[in-house]
């Protein structure tokens, strides 16, 4: 369905901040009314995917010719399509085609944050700028913990009562106080850990499409470790000895990593080298979409065996 006076993105705006934006300027009250007539799957508009049938009815908001810059500029799509090392333009006319709902595998386990994310001073500077605050798509990344722009601690809820905006229709980013219970967002902040600062370097060389994705070569390394090259259905007793002392090593490497910022914390304090999605095996032999986090790891402990 198409609509008179839909926004056009401002700068890194999310393309469903777009949404937002037009749906609130048309009356508060009515404004779940209003985004339905752009899009009728306005129930689930949550900051954690890559696209959905919503984001094409976003896009198709817009003249085609500005398709494919606004899906690479103002979602998160270019980063799926690194992971999957799917061509974007490919991608995108699948996904306008049949927007299924994309997902990695185990893309829970990053999700730390669980509503839009926002940097209160973009807030205040976005306000000045164009008069209205909204929300940055690269910020939305579940790997973005701060600002570029900024350096500040991106923040995700409020520290008093934890209201987040798990929809976007919320409405925008708050200035400084909390929509429900008043208080004023105090800026965070951390020492950032060495993980810290690797994470959110991989994390802005991802969006800025200069990530080298080389599972095939962290495939073969452990291959090589194994001393077979192929899945079977049932290993020897040598083969099984292998897989699990490589599996060993590399749950010991991954439990010494500070990772809290990162992955969601276990039950039980479990250490992460239990989740099936470090799986030595799985990872060398099957190729699933995987989060993001997953392969950084995998790639990571590759890189320090090749040293
Ligand atoms: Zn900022
Ligand atoms: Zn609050």
């Amino acid at each position: 369905m198409s609509v008179y006076h839909f926004p056009a993105p401002l700068e890194r705006e999310h393309l469903l901040s777009c949404l937002m934006r037009y749906a609130i300027s048309q009356g508060r009250k009515e404004y779940v009314k209003v985004a339905k007539q752009v899009s009728t799957n306005v129930s689930k508009v949550d900051c954690n995917s890559y696209w959905r049938t919503i984001y094409r009815d976003a896009l198709i908001q817009y003249l085609p010719k500005y398709h494919s810059q606004i899906a690479f500029d103002n979602t998160l799509l270019k980063v799926y399509s690194s992971f999957t090392q799917c061509d974007f333009s490919t991608l995108l006319t699948q996904q306008l085609d049949q927007p299924h709902k994309l997902q990695l595998k185990y893309a829970n386990l990053e999700q730390v944050h669980h509503g839009w994310k926002w940097c209160p001073e973009c807030v205040i500077e976005d306000e000045e700028t164009y008069g209205v605050a909204y929300w940055h798509c690269d910020h939305q990344f579940a790997l973005k913990k701060r600002c570029n722009q900024h350096g500040t601690l991106l923040i995700s809820e409020c520290q008093h009562c934890n209201y987040s905006f798990n929809s976007i229709l919320q409405g925008a980013p708050p200035l400084s106080s909390c929509p429900k219970c008043g208080e004023s967002f105090e800026h965070q902040n951390r020492e950032d850990s060495g993980e810290d600062l690797w994470v959110e370097d991989y994390a802005n060389r991802i969006l800025q499409d200069d990530f080298e994705f080389n599972k095939p070569e962290v495939q073969a390394y452990f291959k090589a470790q194994y001393g077979f090259n192929e899945l079977k259905r049932q290993w020897t007793l040598a083969e099984r000895k292998h897989i699990t002392y490589q599996q060993d090593l590399f749950g010991k490497w991954l439990d010494t990593l500070d990772l809290s910022n990162h992955l969601v914390p276990l039950s039980n304090n479990k250490p992460y080298s239990q989740v099936s999605a470090f799986n030595v095996s799985s990872y060398t032999f099957k190729n699933h979409n995987l989060a993001p986090m997953i392969h950084l790891l995998f790639k990571r402990y590759w890189l320090e065996r090749l040293c």
